[in-house]
């Protein structure tokens, strides 16, 4: 492709809303622009890369044998209602209505649609296992749209869904996708880690996140410093290991705190260190209230509260609400002596606590010497805490550390969630009728595309890997009045194209300066220059990445190349 007949608006400054790497060096480089907030255009450059992105998934996903479909964007709210998730999903949900009033949703996933696909085409076992799969534009309007690709609110992804006979093929299915995946990221390039992921607490059991390892990443990801355990922090297990202290019992007393509000505040004043305190946070979960004590250095983790409890929602209460259930703000709240209203659940770590403090819920008073075996008799415990660097891994083997991570993709197993609430029934071996089960598998495509971008960049540009690059050969002829060199220039680029490189031949009537900066702007791989040598048809090569670079004699480049690619 001439330079001159595309359109690579390339920017010499940052603009000022790019906020990661990827949304800068992608705007600057002319890949992308914004249409409005979260919403993007691909231009020419970006198209290509993508197209390269879903070759790839697109091998793989039929490599395991998953067929390809595509499922319309605008769909009916009924679908959405029979789920529940036109209620669940909530402002994220675009909803939209026809001339006549009748509701519609922008998929912002496609379990809905193609759950009822089933439900009316596949009657027969024997027509499972069945996977299909999709690459297609979805719309959320999340709260927060940003970093360019990474969050938008209309972005591409590939959407697959398997459905099963039996447990056993669900669980086959899903590991063919998750070797499928691994796959998919290998050939990506991507520096990635597949972590054990939340399955929240309706349907579906197992699932892992594939994370691409990334200072901007949204999620933090807990792993083991001597196995391959990860998982994602909202979901990694606390491994029950806490000593029970030997010492000796003291009897319970009520202190005055004044005005010591946080843990850190009521540590001091009593002279104990954080983690001889209990801290206590009231929670509304659905309809009920519950009081949760960690120790003072933890951290409560919603995630797993919700899931213990099985419940729809979990919200911190305010301090108002406290002050009307507990008689106090929330500086002296604690677990002795409340209301049967209330339930109090206990992270694991106080169980073995000794001669500890916690709120009185008294304003400004405190217990002290609390042994919650002997006081806190009839408390549940259970594992509600965030995991820490510095714990034991979970699988027993090393200790926790934390990297951040872009979530890429996710393989789920729904299980009959959907199929149950839709009807998806079809006549097992004996005739009788049976509900499916099922997996679903989604990776970001246009995100992964700036994932990439995260890890394959310099202080110049982007450094693409070899074969996600919009083009492999960077022609650049450096002054194009010079009819040697063009002429040269011209010669090249048609022998690369007739042998079937992708060239992008920089034919514009621009400065070396101009032409050398957009070259490492875009991230071609390979360069070749044709200037003040070009009587002698000598080039210049330059190796984006590595920065190597070397004089050929234009005769060698066809075989250069061959050996190359
Ligand atoms: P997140 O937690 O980041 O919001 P998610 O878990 O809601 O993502 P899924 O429903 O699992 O996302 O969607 C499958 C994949 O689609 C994700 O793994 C991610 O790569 C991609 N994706 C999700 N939301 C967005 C978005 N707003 N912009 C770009 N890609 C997205
Ligand atoms: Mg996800």
């Amino acid at each position: 492709m001439k330079q001159s007949k595309t359109l690579i608006p390339t920017l010499k400054e940052t603009p000022a809303d790019a906020d990661t790497s990827s949304h800068k060096w992608l705007l600057r480089a002319g890949y992308i622009r914004q249409n409005f907030s979260g919403v993007y255009s691909f231009l020419p450059l970006g198209k290509r890369v993508l197209d390269k992105i879903e070759a790839i998934v697109r091998e793989e996903m039929d490599n395991i044998g998953a067929n390809e479909v595509l499922m319309p964007a605008l769909q009916s709210a009924d679908l959405w209602k029979e789920t529940e998730r036109w209620d669940k999903m909530g402002e994220e949900l675009i909803r939209l209505h026809d001339r006549h009033g009748r509701e519609f949703v922008l998929g912002p996933t496609h379990e809905e649609i193609v759950t009822s696909l089933i439900r009316d085409e596949v009657k027969s076992y024997k027509k499972l296992p069945l996977t299909l799969y999709q690459i297609q534009t979805k719309f959320r309007d999340e709260r927060r749209p940003r970093f360019g690709l990474l969050r938008g609110r209309e972005f591409i992804m590939k959407d697959g869904y398997s459905f099963h006979d039996t447990d056993e093929g669900l669980d086959q299915g899903y590991q063919e996708m998750y070797q499928a995946y691994c796959r998919i990221f290998e050939r990506l390039g991507l520096n990635f880690r597949a972590v054990i992921a939340d399955s929240g607490a309706m349907g579906g059991k197992d699932t892992h996140e594939f994370m691409a390892l990334a200072e901007v990443g949204e999620d933090t990801i807990a792993f083991s410093t001597e196995s391959d355990y990860a998982a994602n922090i909202e979901t990694a297990e606390v491994l029950d290991i806490y000593e029970v202290s030997t010492e000796e019992q003291k009897p319970l007393a009520k202190v005055e705190t004044p005005n010591q509000k946080t843990m850190q505040e009521v540590a001091d004043f009593l002279n104990h260190s954080l983690d001889q305190g209990m801290k206590s946070l009231l929670f509304k979960v659905d309809e009920d209230y519950v009081l949760v004590v960690t120790r003072g250095d933890h951290e409560v983790n919603e995630i797993k509260l919700k899931n213990h409890l099985h419940a729809k929602e979990v919200t911190l209460v305010d301090e108002e609400k406290s002050l009307e259930l507990m008689k106090t703000g929330f500086g002296s709240l604690g677990p002795i002596g409340v209301s049967d209203e209330i339930k109090v659940i206990c992270d694991l770590a106080v169980r073995s606590l000794a001669n500890a403090s916690c709120g009185a819920n008294e304003d400004g008073v405190h217990y002290i010497n609390v042994n919650p075996s002997r006081d806190l008799p009839d408390v549940e415990y259970a594992d509600l805490r965030f995991i820490k660097e510095g714990d034991r891994s979970p699988d027993g083997k090393g200790i926790i550390k934390f990297t951040e991570g872009i979530e890429i993709g996710q393989v789920f197993k729904l299980g009959k969630f959907y199929a149950e609430k839709l009807g998806a029934n079809y006549l097992n071996q004996q005739g009788k009728a049976e509900t499916v089960t099922m997996g679903c598998y989604g990776i970001g495509i246009s995100r992964v595309m700036a994932a990439i971008v995260e890890q394959y960049h310099d202080d110049k540009g982007i450094t693409w890997p070899t074969h996600l690059a919009p083009y492999q050969i960077h022609l650049l002829v450096l002054n194009h009045k010079k009819a040697e060199q063009r002429e040269l220039a011209d010669q090249i680029y048609q022998q690369l194209t007739e042998a079937g490189f992708e060239v992008l031949y920089d034919d514009r009537d621009e400065r070396a300066g101009v032409k050398f900066a957009d070259s490492d702007l875009i991230g071609i791989p390979y360069r070749i220059t044709v200037g003040k040598k070009a009587s002698d048809g000598i080039v210049e090569c330059k190796i984006r990445q590595s920065n190597e670079q070397d004089e050929r004699h234009e005769s060698e480049l066809l075989d250069y190349f061959r050996e190359l690619f």
